[in-house]
């Protein structure tokens, strides 16, 4: 069982890069990728663990591109973990979220909630804060029942704590990565909140960017999604890679390689990273 998705305490994920690992082979997992947002930094530790642990292991990261009027996340895989133009680019992001979240909790604050930047730091586990560290904390603290209320009412675009934040564009994302020897792949493609024709669209143009995959497995997809988007990568000589976007218990109802239950991401997803990864050697 693979699972080419999923994040750790290094981004908005609730289990140590380790621990991530020792789950993913408890959950029967043979080849797992982990794909923080914005960071390299839990690589190294879930690598460390997975290898102890007999799991094949690849490495990864999930960009947040510059999008309207959805999300577009670009993956990561295999690139070379200290480059130093990679490694700069993610700082910048890095930065820009240091700069965002004082700015979330003075919305909060100022909304009545008290809530401070050092109780969503404590929420974190050590790594990159985000929307869902607020979350977690606004939930602990009885302002919300559940960290999607909490989503609902103060932390999702367009709702009173929304702070937008400076991220790379779909472009500088694949070269990015590509730059750094890795493989570009756009993940979840229906958060594009596009249709048929959207999507489509999108992905003709990034593939004249430079992406090489499409995340064709995901957690939610039906068997229609999943062919759709198989057609899709087809006729752009794209490989389809697929995971669960496991977060912990920060997402319940999603499990380790298999999503929501009906996920099954095949052999090949994972071989055909490898097969770029060699072609660009
Ligand atoms: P950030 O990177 O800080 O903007 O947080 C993004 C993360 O927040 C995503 O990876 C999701 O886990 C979560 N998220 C974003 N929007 C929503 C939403 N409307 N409802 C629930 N979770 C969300
Ligand atoms: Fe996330
Ligand atoms: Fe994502
Ligand atoms: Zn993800």
């Amino acid at each position: 069982m693979l699972d080419m998705h999923m994040h750790s305490t290094s981004s908005d994920g609730t289990y140590a890069p380790a621990r991530l690992a020792r789950k993913a082979r408890e959950a029967g997992l043979t080849h797992m990728a982990l794909t923080d947002h914005d960071t390299v930094d839990g690589l190294a530790e879930a690598r460390a663990e997975a290898k102890s642990l007999g799991v094949a292991f690849l490495g990864g990261l999930e960009i947040s591109a510059e999008y309207q009027p959805g999300t577009m996340h670009i993956l990561g895989y295999g690139f070379r973990e200290d480059d130093p133009a990679l490694l700069e680019r993610l700082a910048e992001v890095q930065r820009a979220r240091a700069e965002r979240n004082p700015r979330i909790i003075r919305k909060l604050n100022d909304l009545g909630l008290d809530i401070t930047l050092e109780e969503v730091a404590a929420a974190s586990g050590g790594g990159l804060l985000g929307r869902p560290h607020f979350a977690q904390v606004l939930m602990e603290k009885g302002y919300v029942a559940t960290r999607q209320e909490a989503f609902d009412a103060y932390l999702a675009k367009g709702r009173p704590a929304y702070v937008d934040k400076v991220r790379l564009s779909p472009a500088d994302s694949i070269a990015a990565i590509r730059g750094a020897g890795g493989v570009a792949v756009l993940a979840h493609p229906l958060q594009l909140k596009q249709d048929d024709d959207g999507v489509a669209a999108i992905v003709e143009a990034l593939v004249g960017e430079g992406l090489q995959g499409l995340e064709c497995y995901y957690r939610n997809h039906t068997n229609g999604d999943t062919e759709k988007f198989l057609a899709l990568a087809r006729t752009h000589g794209l490989i389809a890679t697929g995971g669960s976007d496991f977060h912990g218990t920060n997402r319940p109802g999603i499990a380790l390689g298999t999503g929501e239950g009906r996920l099954r991401v095949p052999p090949e997803c994972w071989e055909g990273v490898v097969e770029k990864l060699k072609e660009s050697d």
